[in-house]
């Protein structure tokens, strides 16, 4: 479209970039931002329009216009310098949801984590003692108690749990494990891979569907370290299944002078059963004599991401002294949080940690909000612009925890007559505070479940923002 002569004025229109940086706007903003930021930006978006120049002139010009290449610079530093991580709102009902940050943490525990680490601490400084200490103190004796268990570690996360007991009591041996378990957990924890990293030999023992203790036994040898059970999180194997009890392991492992080993992903704290949830509880699992049982600390149990091993003393102690423990251990914005909500534990405050408060919430309460919610939002939104009603469904737990376990939940369903829910859902991902829903048959689905109730205003300006634009 352009000739070379065109093209070769183009590029004698570059400026320079410090004539550029000289100009008021942009020196303005290297007095706010710092030149070094600005100067870059300038750089990088010069660069971009010279290799357009060739490709397409006509919008290399536009971008050049003094102005308009101002404005560019402004918002592309703007843009660095915006955070990346942000808050969003969580309205799918998946209570712990791994892209979503998993666990949303407690108030409290923000408020401790503020208090101490914004500035020093007794980390790993034993003030009694007047002596270097261990940052385990923290955590370990309310694990202890919670879980009735001797002794308690904690580590970056539940796949860091697995691999350091594993590393620690089988590296040079076999574990035996039964096909069933064999699972893969999201974002590639997979049991065989971390066995193999772990330097210990899988042995794998009965069928996808059914395994006896008879297998185990038989595969019993002098190279065997380890019975390990994996809890099966996110999938389930229905109809002709078998599976030896947690006591028929624990009477194996014990004649054979063996340790046994339960990773239980969510490992759960509370009981959950008025709920209708068979969520595997760590304590039970100690209390049936499991040696040693690993969890994770953002699934069920509400906190920061963390992998908890805890049980027999003389075992913890060893994984405690193994020099891959340093290279997973938590730092203390985890151990700040994680005492705190072990600590609402303790109290038995259930309702102060948010994913116990949402599994708990009860359908009429959700049922209320999303009645004053849908009846604000048809006030506000011209008629006809979208058809608004409630339906029953179901939220889920997430995080690992069995797929079959749902809690009962109303949903605000949406849709436009003008625009797709693909549209609707790509409109509010874009506003100030994004809003997660799920979509189904061309409907937006909205739980308040996940909701926080001081969310409900910023999700009504969004969906009112969202159908008035419509
Ligand atoms: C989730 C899960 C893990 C991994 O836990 P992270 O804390 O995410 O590392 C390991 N094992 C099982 C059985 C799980 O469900």
């Amino acid at each position: 479209m352009r000739d070379g002569k065109t093209q070769a004025e183009l590029y004698r229109q570059i400026p320079n970039v410090d004539d550029l940086l000289g100009r008021p706007h942009l020196k303005e903003l290297a007095g706010k931002f710092g030149r070094a930021l600005v100067l870059q930006t300038a750089r990088e978006v010069l660069e971009t329009i010279r290799s357009l120049i060739p490709r397409d002139a006509e919008k290399a010009a536009n971008l050049l216009q003094p102005e308009k290449l101002e404005e560019t610079i402004m918002e592309q530093v703007r843009q660095a310098l915006a955070p990346s991580l942000r808050p969003v709102i969580n309205a799918t009902g998946v209570i712990l949801h791994t892209n979503l940050g998993r666990a949303p943490l407690m108030a409290s525990a923000l408020r401790h984590l503020e208090a101490t680490a914004g500035q020093y601490s007794n980390l790993e400084y034993d003030l009694a003692a007047r002596a270097r200490g261990k940052r385990d103190v923290h955590t370990a004796a309310r694990l202890a108690s919670l879980l009735g268990a001797e002794a308690a570690i904690v580590v970056n996360n539940c796949a860091a749990a697995v691999l350091l007991v594993l590393h620690t009591l089988a590296r040079d041996g076999e574990v035996i494990v039964s096909r069933g378990e064999l699972i893969e957990i999201g974002d590639g924890f997979r049991i065989p891979e971390i066995m193999a990293a772990s330097g210990a030999t899988l042995r794998e023992v009965g069928t996808t569907n059914r395994t006896r203790l008879a297998d185990y036994e038989q595969a019993l040898s002098e190279r065997t370290r380890l019975l390990l059970r994996v809890h099966p999180s996110n999938f389930r194997v229905v109809g002709f299944t078998e599976r030896p009890s947690l006591e028929e392991l624990v009477d194996l492992a014990r004649r054979r002078g063996l340790p046994l080993f339960e990773d239980l992903g969510s490992g759960c704290l509370a009981d959950l059963t008025a709920q209708g949830l068979r969520e595997p509880e760590a304590k039970r699992s100690i209390e049936a004599g499991a040696d040693l049982v690993a969890f994770s600390g953002d699934k069920l149990l509400g906190g920061p991401q963390a992998g908890i091993i805890a049980g027999k003393r003389e075992l913890v102690n060893r994984a405690r002294r193994n020099p891959l423990f340093r290279a997973l251990r938590v730092d203390k914005l985890t151990i700040a949080v994680l005492e705190a909500t072990l600590g609402a534990y303790l109290r038995g405050a259930w309702d102060e940690i948010p994913v116990l408060r949402m599994i708990r919430a009860k359908v009429e309460e959700i049922e209320r909000r999303s009645r004053n919610l849908i009846s604000r939002l048809q006030a506000a939104v011209p008629p006809g612009a979208a058809e608004i009603e409630l339906r029953p469904g179901n939220s889920v737990i997430g995080g690992g925890s069995t797929p079959d376990q749902c809690l009962p939940t109303v949903l605000i369903s949406i849709s436009s007559p003008i625009r797709s829910a693909e549209q609707l859902t790509q409109a509010l991902h874009a506003q100030p505070v994004p809003v997660i829903a799920r979509v189904e048959s061309d409907r937006l689905l909205l739980d308040l479940r996940t909701v926080y109730e001081e969310q409900e205003e910023p999700l009504l300006t969004a969906l009112l923002h969202v159908l008035r634009t419509a």
